[in-house]
């Protein structure tokens, strides 16, 4: 296997939750609460169409820039940098140059400069054939089915254990943190 380390980004390197949560709020939306499923849509009881809405208006806000990095990713990427592996980021954020520029400035002002590339896929776009383009890697995602589709692009896959990503997963190690998947690694923080 390879040294490449693909990952998602919300939710798994970045916490979209932490600002997109209060930014909902302000609107009058109900204030979170631990929630099992995936979809923010289920939790705020509002149907996928708005709910995109919503998140594509969020994602051009200056808000969206501001994503703090996921717990222990500061000290896990740094280790992992050091031990010679490479980030490539797979994200499904809308595709336009705001949403883009925003994020990219939000990952060098979180966690330096780690990632090789970002791919973008588009808004809830799909990441299997980014996926099939890399050669086994290391994959890590917290939605189910996402990193499912890795195992099929026979990526070695870490699922970041969520309340809503609970369900079967077959050849996929769930785990609790990036220091867990450091650990599998053998990498000693
Ligand atoms: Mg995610």
């Amino acid at each position: 296997m390879n040294k490449t380390i693909i990952t998602d980004i919300d939710g798994t390197v970045l916490d979209l939750a932490a600002k997109f949560e209060p930014w909902m709020e302000a609107r009058g939306f109900a204030k979170a609460v631990l929630h099992d499923q995936y979809g923010w849509e289920h939790h705020y009881g509002i149907t996928e169409k708005m709910l995109d809405g919503l998140l594509r208006e969020f994602m051009a806000t200056e808000d969206f820039c501001r994503l703090p990095p996921i717990a222990h990713a500061e000290l896990v990427f740094p280790a992992l940098l050091r031990h010679d592996y490479t980030f490539v980021a797979v994200t499904a954020v809308p595709d336009n140059y705001v949403t883009k520029l925003l994020r990219r400035r939000n990952l060098f002002e979180a966690l330096g400069q780690p990632f090789d590339f970002i791919h973008h896929v588009g808004f809830r776009g799909d990441k299997s054939d980014v996926l099939h383009e890399y050669p086994r890697s290391v994959w890590v995602e917290d939605h189910r089915e996402n990193a499912l589709a890795g195992v099929r692009a026979r990526h070695h896959t870490f699922l970041l254990d969520r309340p809503y990503n609970q369900g079967p997963a077959e050849d996929v190690t769930r785990v609790k943190d990036w220091i867990e998947i450091a650990v599998a690694l053998g990498i000693a923080l």
